[in-house]
């Protein structure tokens, strides 16, 4: 995913707004929600998804056996 701030390119609009999409291309299909003018991309970041990398395993000690 990618992150990106875009700006109306109307002066008179001049809305910014962050979004989120898969590719760069995609960035080029937005425009302005207010106005429906073309958008300029102002910043890009990449998006980390918050997702464990793998499963997370934990130690399991044995317990000791109970005194009789
Ligand atoms: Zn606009």
């Amino acid at each position: 995913m990618i992150g990106a701030e875009l700006i109306c390119t109307d002066e008179s609009c001049a809305v910014t707004v962050d979004v989120a999409v898969d590719a760069l291309e995609h960035l080029e299909l937005l425009a302005c929600d207010d106005c429906g003018r073309v958008t300029q991309v102002l910043a890009v970041w990449d998006v980390v998804e918050l997702r464990p990398a793998a499963p997370v395993t934990t130690l399991r000690r044995t317990a000791p056996p109970l005194a009789a």
